[in-house]
């Protein structure tokens, strides 16, 4: 039972004033996984270093600190652009904060810097640049410090593609205050970024706590490659409409083209990526976080530290360069612990390109083989006939579920496997004849038209329908010869070469072409997953009849319209104090409400995320759209015709967007 202001029927002696603070000010019933033991830690003055997931509820280890210790939390973060939205959200909730950065002017930080030397600050955020300024250390000087919160912690490792350099001056900290409790929080889980941050933070006495990275409500997919675009817009229309998400593509220019594409066909979608200036990246942000249901399209400059509780889905359309970077971006879906989607398009040409650009890429022989090494654990997600889940964990460290999650695309249709030996040897023995009798190398096209017999334009200039192999292929369609070759190259049996990707044996080939080896592979799956194959996960009421919404799909239909209602009051309320709807109350809250469906405030307060000053300022507003019904959408038809061929993706002269985000 939640104590609620005045309203508790019974006095909670023991409760702690943690506990408290997170049923009065948050409006949560309890704390999740490790958060109590972290915060224990913190309030009674120990340092701590926390790994958790993206969506674990890493803020909540240094705001209650900070609300129950005297004096004002300091939180280090990198995202000037969000600290307003922080700030707002916190303030929603009665907290006292404020921030200071680069985008205030003179008045407005002397505001701020006057408040934190009266007191009257629960929570202060900074810029690491900031920090580091004489004038920003003197000023904490002058003030009383809670505790300080290094967020994003892993910008500290000079091997992430995170780094900031202004995060290795943090390590000041510590001799500063020496005693202030300090708390380092990331998301990014492998042990050697873990240690890295222990060291350069100078935290040899921190307390670890590490969750379980698993994110069981995103449901993980990843589907060959045909017509990337379609395919997303198909996947959007059947299974997210209206829902709101992120879908990362590596060039500028695919990212432009998809934009438009969605937006052609009734998805309202933005682009991001640093090629914006940066009005156009902060306005299109802006309205990812203040509206419901937009489409973001973008590289990988977007995403850290957006705190969307509701993205519903992270869709790739260009393999990730790694399994830490798969696993960050697709984590940004779901954080409310709502069902969502992480779904990801992959074929023959994402290998080639990444191979290729690997090879030509700067950086010396320990980056290559570091870059390869990451290409290689993402390729086996990619091609694993076993849980999608598990694999992942196991890169983390993690023991997975051994009989399956039963919620990735592997454990809902299991893919089957062929004995694939005869078929690599055709391919293999292609590349060979074609170096051997004529000196040449090609790529995986012309490769395949010589397996199917083809008598194209190039086949015929280049006289390859005289080769013996021409034609020994005619058994498998072309979708299965690329299947074979992207599998050959993913092993390592078979390796691209230069500036055209041309195709050229390995090492290991030689036991594939002697016999010495068989190799097994993944057949294409034919019938689709949906998220609706997953309907014994949840609580399956409706959840096979109704189209898209995944933050309804476990509502009863009744429930609907009203859901829908609160979501129209929430944006309401939203455009008018011009704070993103999440800010006023999360999907999962609204989901609760309608459920109890609250006659009077005092119920109301019972509902979680429904914390002391949310009653009193939305009680009201609440109890009065819940009578109010209406939503519906319809889905328009497909206008398109770029369909861009088979496995669309950049072009030679894109160039992939550096890996720095402004
Ligand atoms: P992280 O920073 O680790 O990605 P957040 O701190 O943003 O995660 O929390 C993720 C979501 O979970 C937020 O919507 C937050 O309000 C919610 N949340 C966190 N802790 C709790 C809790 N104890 N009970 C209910 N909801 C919680
Ligand atoms: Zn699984």
């Amino acid at each position: 039972m939640r104590g609620t202001g005045g309203i508790s029927e019974m006095p909670e002696v023991t409760e702690s004033e943690a506990l408290s603070t997170l049923h009065r000010v948050f409006g949560y019933e309890a704390f999740r996984g490790e958060q109590d033991a972290v915060i224990e830690h913190v309030v009674a003055g120990g340092d701590a270093v926390v790994l958790m997931p993206t969506g674990g509820g890493k803020s909540l280890c240094y705001q209650i600190p900070a609300l129950v210790r005297p004096g004002t939390g300091v939180v280090v973060s990198p995202l000037i652009a969000l600290m307003q939205d922080q700030v707002d959200a916190l303030r929603a909730l009665g907290v006292r904060a404020g921030f200071m950065n680069s985008t205030q002017d003179f008045d407005e930080r002397r505001v701020v810097e006057a408040e934190f030397l009266a007191g009257e600050l629960d929570l202060l955020y900074l810029a690491p640049e900031r920090l580091r300024l004489d004038s920003t250390l003197d000023l904490l000087s002058r003030g009383k410090i809670a505790v300080f919160a290094i967020d994003e912690a892993h910008c500290v490792s000079q091997w992430g593609h995170d780094f900031r350099p202004d995060y290795l001056a943090l390590s000041l900290l510590g001799d500063r205050w020496p005693d202030v409790p300090r708390i380092a929080l990331t998301a990014t889980a492998t042990h050697a970024t873990h240690r890295e941050i222990t060291q350069r933070l100078n935290m040899p006495t921190a307390r670890h706590f590490v969750a379980s990275f698993d994110r069981p409500n995103i449901q993980y997919r990843i589907v060959p490659k045909a017509d990337p675009k379609k395919q997303l817009l198909g996947f959007l229309r059947e299974e997210h409409a209206g829902d709101a998400g992120i879908v990362y593509c590596l060039s500028r220019k695919s990212v432009d083209t998809t934009a438009e594409f969605l937006s052609r066909n009734g998805i309202e979608a933005v682009p991001y990526h640093a090629g914006l200036d940066s009005g156009t990246r902060a306005a299109h942000q802006s309205r990812f976080l203040r509206e419901d249901g937009l489409v973001v399209v973008a590289t990988i400059a977007f995403g850290m530290g957006i705190d969307k509780p509701d993205v519903r889905f992270v869709a790739h359309l260009d393999l990730p360069k790694s399994v830490e970077g798969y696993y960050q971006e697709t984590g940004r879906a779901g954080r409310d612990g709502l069902p969502s989607t992480a779904w990801m398009a992959y074929g023959l040409n994402d290998v080639i390109q990444q191979r290729k650009m690997i090879q030509s890429g700067e950086g010396d022989e320990a980056f290559r083989r570091r870059a390869a090494s990451h290409l290689d654990a993402m390729l086996a997600l990619c091609e694993t006939a076993q849980c999608r889940r598990g694999q992942l964990l196991a890169y983390f460290g993690q023991d997975p579920d051994p009989v399956g999650c039963g919620n990735c695309d592997t454990c809902l249709a299991p893919p089957e496997t062929w004995d694939g030996t005869v078929a690599a040897q055709k391919v293999l023995s292609t590349v060979v004849r074609l170096h051997r009798e004529r000196g040449q190398k090609f790529g995986a096209v012309q490769i395949v038209d010589i397996l199917m017999g083809r008598r194209t334009a190039k086949v015929i200039q280049f006289d390859h329908d005289q080769l013996s192999v021409f034609g020994i292929g005619e058994e498998l369609g072309e979708g299965e010869w690329r299947g074979v070759v992207r599998q050959l190259l993913a092993q390592g049996l078979l390796a691209v070469e230069g500036e055209y990707g041309t195709l050229v044996l390995t090492e290991a080939s030689g036991t594939v072409l002697r016999r010495e080896r068989e190799v097994p592979l993944r057949k294409e799956p034919k019938k689709a997953v949906t998220s609706r194959s997953a309907s014994g996960s949840g609580s399956g009421s409706g959840r096979g009849e109704r189209k898209g919404k995944a933050a309804v799909v476990e509502l009863p239909e009744a429930l609907v319209p009203a859901f829908e209602a609160l979501r129209a009051w929430r944006a309401e309320q939203a455009r008018e104090q011009g704070v993103p709807a999440y800010v006023i109350f999360h999907d999962a809250t609204l989901r609760e409400i309608v459920t109890a469906w609250p006659a009077s405030v005092r119920e109301l307060g019972g509902v979680g995320g429904v914390g002391e000053k949310k009653l009193a300022t939305y009680g009201e507003g609440v109890l009065g759209a819940l009578a109010s019904l209406g939503g519906a959408e319809a889905a328009p038809a497909v206008t398109d015709g770029d369909s861009g061929g088979a496995d669309d993706w950049p072009e030679m002269d894109e160039e992939p967007e550096p890996e720095d985000w402004a």
